[in-house]
């Protein structure tokens, strides 16, 4: 029996097992899987349904215990763990895990907040459907993080964002109330569009349970080729070029700097680059037809001759194999991991209108070369979306030796959001805002806007439990 009334008193809503209070038993919970952002809590509770969650925030609610909604725990912004000072509690949807329906004739299916992403694309395959949305955590973030980030990932070009791909909502409010807006139209104006509240609202408006999201047909043909370029705009310019040949083809366009490629390549074992040294840009590309592949291959082959005659690519590989084709995603999927050996990766998630890319990009390396001696220029970037997971790469030891780290920190990355919304951009493209960027909220972010958010959650969360601390700065 646990010492802890609040834990004890969970533990008799949920029953036995639901809720850890062991430090050990906690401790993955606790702080994210790099390490960066740490929490307590007095305990974590792992509800089985959608009626225990909103036992759970009923109760919460009316002794006011702060509640830290958790998914995969990938978040990479400090949204996922909780605060530290460890008066709240931690709900994990892990066991709501349930794939309630899958239904192909209507293209949709309804998902529990709690199944691993890779669960939900299987169970679409299982029943000849594609669900589109892929990124490189989907072995272990959730749908229901997925929907509360407004995911964004590698097929954003053509399928658009997780919001893109949901056709209704299941959602526990602050007070325990269930709101059940699992439908699955694809047209319902019956009023203001609520779904949209949530998706995005990292987990501070209320917990997402479930969700009916919008399935594809699964096509028959999936083509992917690396091209290795010098020039960025050179990149942009294939991107546009592909798109204009491959519409409603063309599903990925992930570009990648040598710097990038090379971490990845000294850290992550059985990678390989089949262009070699060529090349200062990298681009991934994949196309998804219902073309059969032989007539596809000569099409891509076609634009890569193109655009090795123009000059535009230096070299280029079409994968001619399943394997193949894993081993060039396997390259783009191991950045992160690449990346969290190689060094203290200083991250930033902005987002420039396309065609700005190649500005931001020489704008933010001459500010880097001047203000930031011996950071090193890292590059990967969702090139068809703007979106550039723009690094400052610096090694551990160079780390170690830099004073007032978080002083360092913002500067260097205010600089980079200075020059992105000075270009009609953002600094925070896909990943959120978690509590690592609330300064930026209070800088950048309209103040009109801001203040409607905070009306927003006022009007949802007068007594402020859900994820205190996240995404809305305190008010002055
Ligand atoms: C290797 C790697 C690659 C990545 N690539 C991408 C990428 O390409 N694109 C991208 O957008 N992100 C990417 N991310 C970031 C991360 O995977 C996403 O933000 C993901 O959507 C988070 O899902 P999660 O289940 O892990 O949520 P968590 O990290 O557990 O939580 C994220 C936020 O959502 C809230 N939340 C979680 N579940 C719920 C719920 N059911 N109801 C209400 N709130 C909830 C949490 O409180 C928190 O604020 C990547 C991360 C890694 C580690």
């Amino acid at each position: 029996m646990t010492a802890d009334p609040i834990a004890a008193h969970l533990s008799g809503l949920l029953g036995p097992g639901a809720v850890l209070t062991a430090p050990a038993d906690q401790a993955r919970y606790l702080s994210d899987w790099r390490d960066r952002h740490r929490g307590l809590a007095r305990c974590v509770v792992m509800p089985k349904s959608t009626p225990e969650v909103a036992a759970v925030l009923q109760y919460c609610n009316e002794a006011g215990i702060a509640v830290f909604p958790q998914g995969g725990n990938t978040s990479v912004c400090g949204g996922s763990v909780p605060s530290e000072d460890g008066r709240g509690i931690v709900l994990s949807l892990e066991r709501m895990n349930r794939v309630r329906d899958v239904n192909a004739r209507n293209n949709s299916m309804v998902v529990e907040a709690g199944c691993v992403l890779a669960t939900v694309q299987e169970a679409a395959r299982f029943a000849g459907r594609y669900f589109p949305l892929s990124l490189g955590a989907e072995g272990s973030c959730q749908i229901g993080g997925n929907l509360a980030t407004n995911a964004g990932g590698t097929s954003v070009v053509r399928y658009g964002n997780t919001r893109d791909l949901v056709l209704g909502l299941e959602a526990v409010l602050p007070d325990g109330r269930i709101w059940n807006g699992l439908r699955t139209l694809r047209k319902d104006n019956s009023g203001y569009d609520l779904k949209n509240l949530f998706i995005g609202s990292e987990g501070t408006l209320g917990v997402i349970t479930a969700a009916a999201l919008k399935l594809f047909p699964l096509a028959p043909t999936t083509l992917t080729a690396l091209f290795a370029l010098d020039d960025v705009e050179q990149a942009i310019a294939l991107g546009e070029k592909l798109q204009k040949q491959f519409p409603g083809e063309l599903v990925a366009l992930e570009m990648m700097s040598r710097s990038e490629l090379e971490i990845v390549l000294r850290h992550i074992p059985g990678s390989h680059c089949p262009l070699g040294e060529k090349g200062r840009w990298q681009l991934l590309v994949e196309l998804s037809s219902s073309a059969l592949l032989p007539a596809l291959t000569e099409q891509l082959n076609t634009c890569v001759e193109g655009a090795l005659a123009e000059g535009i690519v230096l070299d280029a590989v079409v994968a001619s194999s399943e394997q193949q084709r894993e081993k060039l995603w396997h390259l783009r999927h191991s950045v992160t991991e690449a990346n969290k050996r190689e060094g203290m990766g200083l991250t930033h998630d902005i987002a420039v209108p396309v065609y700005q890319i190649p500005a931001f990009i020489r704008e933010a390396g001459a500010m880097l070369a001047r203000d930031c001696p011996g950071v090193e220029v890292v590059i990967v970037g969702h090139i068809g979306d703007g979106n550039l997971h723009y690094i400052g790469m610096v090694s551990h030891e160079a780390w170690r030796g830099i004073e007032n780290k978080p002083g360092y920190q913002l500067r260097l990355a205010h600089a980079l959001y200075d020059i992105a919304i000075g270009m009609g951009g953002t600094f925070s493209a896909e990943h959120g805002i978690g509590s690592l960027h609330l300064a930026e909220m209070r800088q950048y972010k309209d103040p009109v806007e801001l203040g409607l958010m905070q009306q927003l959650k006022q009007l949802l969360d007068p007594k402020g439990i859900m994820n205190p601390g996240r995404v809305l700065p305190a008010q002055s």
